[in-house]
């Protein structure tokens, strides 16, 4: 029996090769009938027997092409028929009012175009924009939706005759590749001096590579911005560019151009193989090797590098034969956003950069890239995201339930800001610390595009309930809009159970930096218990004194010195510890009045700030220079050789309404262990022993107050691969059920 059934297929079907992929299964089916695109998605009718119809919505569903995704495939008509249709067509794109087709991410260039790239026969060779319907630019280039050509930086440059071919021809891999361009019709590289005059040569990207093999210090404009590059293995050059950049000890991320060149430098197993080469080609963090050509300082300190494969064609010729890494770091001037027009750039890199090389490809937004790690949450391996932004925007997360819709602004250091249509939620790229001006000027520039290409039209703001963040603050100003504050480590917490579609009551375990407390201390080790309406604090560490606040944050001598008041009283301020030794007297005279008298000095029960003093105190550490810094350290120095049994004292008191962590004797424990003479590899293993024993003993007793027995674990803290991965397995070993994130981060990035 033959019938006519019609389809709308949404999720990422626009720009991804969905047309001609309908098209040739349809002939390979033998149905007649059409395809559309539309601004809810993919409209298609069909015409044939019915197994042949059934088969067909089969391959649609699970072999569509890579970039695809299917949110619903909804049968709209389905009746006998004749053969009205003679054939299977694919029709002009329709227009509709209700635009919910969705925008694809930034993809890396696909194997076809990348053989095509390294053939001498073919018309693209060494082109370095070649792309097709499988990869490429989309959400950096895209001004405007529907996703077609003149909306897009691409409108600046006409097609050829035969790139036009390609570009109509239903059956060709570039059929409506709205990038689509070769060497006569697309954009172009050019090199210049930090002045910007061109440098004349017959092969830009050529001598760009033989600069950075002389050392030089190159900005390149890539697909969502600039990066500085410079050869990893050429200490001075390195040295060089973190003094250009303001950088001291956060690490430079690195571009290799296959797994076999980073497994020179970088231990790599089977999924960091897989994440390296998944289409959204984040920087992935890597052991590294005992000894290898990378120089000590573009990772000091620590036992990995963050590592990614080329993304762009251009990428692969400047990578290709000529280096096995090279150093990729965001370009940008300490603290600013990542540049990403040729004018701004040259501008503000002329000082941090010797040459540019330049395109004149438009990017619409500045996008960094993504950082990601590989963790083990009982059998299964899973990608952990630190950093989301380049292959992941605007890629959305789908609750269940109806929602209206919103603005999240975040928070003010990691921030990302959030949208949300119906039911589904859009976070934007990394945009980072707000008390930067001009990042601030992106994170306005972020709304409004999320906005205009979401369409998206907000009832209401949430933000942090930190009064004086500039993300609060902009969200006051919008007088037309109701504000609501959202405490800091619950939204943390409503993150994960979004990121995990948890809709009922659980427990959050939430160990960040700090986070402004609904007590108007600074949070930080939180034990809570709720869900999207409500929450309540049930536990967390005891509070101690952050002298001078901000300052102690830098200086976190000061932070060993209030962990040590707290444990012993002023008795341990004089005795061998380096802790003590890097102090002066008066100094120590000074801070022991502070804690004690609680002068310019908040309350604080944050982890990473436990993580800190315990830093200081056992002399691994007495000043940051950024973020998590100590803490990043103290996991690297972890000696995996202890067992997790192994582990300090700790009180827990309860009164049967809220429960306080005292770690008092972990100190006591760790200072005794400092003045015998422990490694700090001994002393950091059982540490972090200690939180995920607390960790566990606390949520025994809120089961058994509260009846809840799922758990999601969120905070910068998690990021901590030892801490996240034996804290899923003990809660789950006593029978707990445990989220983590997998769609946003777990630091602040996720919080909008
Ligand atoms: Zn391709
Ligand atoms: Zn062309
Ligand atoms: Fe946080």
């Amino acid at each position: 029996m033959i019938r006519a059934n019609k389809y709308l297929i949404k999720g990422i079907v626009q720009g991804v090769g969905f047309r001609p992929f309908v098209y040739k299964l349809a002939m390979d089916y033998k149905l007649n009938g059409w395809v559309y695109n539309d601004s809810n998605g993919v409209t298609t009718e069909v015409e044939g027997e019915e197994d042949k119809i059934k088969k067909f919505i089969y391959d649609i569903e699970n072999n569509h092409p890579p970039l695809a995704s299917i949110t619903s495939i909804e049968l709209l008509s389905s009746k006998k028929s004749n053969g009205k249709y003679e054939e299977f067509s694919i029709r002009k794109s329709k227009t509709v009012d209700n635009r919910e087709a969705l925008i694809a991410a930034d993809t890396n260039v696909c194997s076809d175009c990348l053989r095509e790239l390294f053939d001498p026969k073919d018309r693209r060779y060494k082109y370095p924009f070649i792309n097709c319907t499988n990869c490429g630019p989309r959400y950096s280039i895209i001004e405007d939706i529907p996703y077609d050509r003149p909306y897009t930086t691409m409108k600046y440059f006409p097609m050829c005759a035969d790139c036009k071919k390609e570009y109509e021809d239903p059956l060709d891999r570039r059929f409506h590749a709205q990038p689509v361009a070769c060497e006569k019709c697309g954009p172009k590289v050019w090199l210049t001096d930090k002045t910007g005059n061109e440098i004349k040569c017959d092969n830009a990207i050529q001598k760009a590579v033989g600069l950075l093999k002389d050392g030089k210090i190159l900005a390149v404009k890539g697909l969502g911005g600039f990066h500085l590059m410079a050869d990893p293995s050429n200490e001075k050059v390195v040295k060089e560019l973190r003094r250009r950049k303001d950088r001291k000890g956060k690490p430079f991320a690195l571009l290799s151009p296959s797994v076999e060149s980073i497994k020179k430098f970088a231990i790599v197993n089977k999924h960091e193989h897989e994440i390296l080469e998944s289409i959204e080609r984040s920087i992935v963090l890597l052991k590294k090797k005992e000894s290898s050509a990378i120089a000590e300082n573009v990772a000091p300190g620590l036992n990995e590098y963050g590592v990614m494969l080329p993304y762009t064609p251009l990428h692969f010729l400047m990578l290709k034969g000529n280096f096995d890494a090279l150093i990729a770091t965001s370009g940008n001037t300490s603290g600013d956003p990542i540049q990403y027009e040729n004018k701004n750039a040259l501008k503000s890199l002329s000082n941090t950069a010797d040459y540019f090389l330049l395109h004149n490809r438009g990017i619409v937004i500045g996008i960094d890239d993504s950082i990601v790690r590989s963790i083990t949450l009982g059998n299964d391996k899973k990608t952990y995201l630190i950093r989301r932004a380049r292959g992941y925007t605007p890629k959305k997360v789908t609750l269940q339930g109806e929602y209206e819709s919103g603005l999240a602004v975040g928070v003010e250091l990691k921030d990302t800001v959030c949208l949300n249509r119906k039911n589904d939620f859009f976070v934007s790229q990394y945009i980072g610390d707000l008390k930067n001006l001009k990042i601030y000027d992106s994170f306005k520039k972020s709304i409004k595009h999320l906005k205009h290409i979401l369409e998206a039209n907000p009832k209401y703001i949430a933000s942090d309930l930190h009064p004086n963040f500039y993300s609060s603050r902009f969200a006051d100003e919008q007088k037309a809009l109701p504000v609501f504050p959202v405490q800091h480590h619950y939204a943390h917490m409503a993150s994960c159970m979004a990121d995990n579609n948890i809709n009922e009551k659980c427990i959050g375990v939430i160990f960040d930096g700090v986070g402004y407390g609904a007590d108007g201390n600074m949070w930080g080790g939180e034990f809570l218990v709720g869900d999207y309406n409500d929450y309540k604090r049930y536990g967390y560490f005891d509070y101690f004194k952050l002298p001078g606040g901000d300052v102690a944050v830098k200086d976190i001598r000061r932070i060993g010195m209030s962990l040590l008041y707290e444990a012993f009283g002023e008795s341990l301020f004089g005795q061998d510890l380096k802790v003590n030794k890097c102090l002066k007297e008066e100094e120590i005279t000074v801070l022991s009045k502070m804690i004690e008298k609680g002068i310019n000095s908040p309350l604080t029960s944050s982890l990473v700030r436990i993580f800190d003093g315990v830093a200081a105190i056992i002399g691994k550490r007495f000043e940051v220079d950024y973020e998590g810094q100590a803490a990043i350290e103290l996991e690297h120095c972890i000696d995996k050789s202890i067992g997790l049994d192994n582990k300090y004292e700790y009180e827990i008191n309860e009164d049967g309404e809220e429960a306080v962590v005292d770690i008092r004797k972990m100190i006591k424990g760790i200072v005794q262990d400092t003045l015998v003479g422990k490694d700090e590899g001994y002393i950091s293993v059982l540490f972090h022993n200690t939180i995920i024993f607390i960790v566990a003993e606390v949520l025994v007793k809120m089961r058994k107050k509260y009846k809840v027995d799922k758990v999601v674990l969120s905070g910068g803290v998690f990021l901590n691969k030892y801490l996240v991965e034996n804290t899923y397995d003990i809660l789950t070993k006593n029978g707990f059920k445990v989220y983590t994130h997998s769609q946003v981060p777990t630091n602040d990035g996720g919080i909008s």
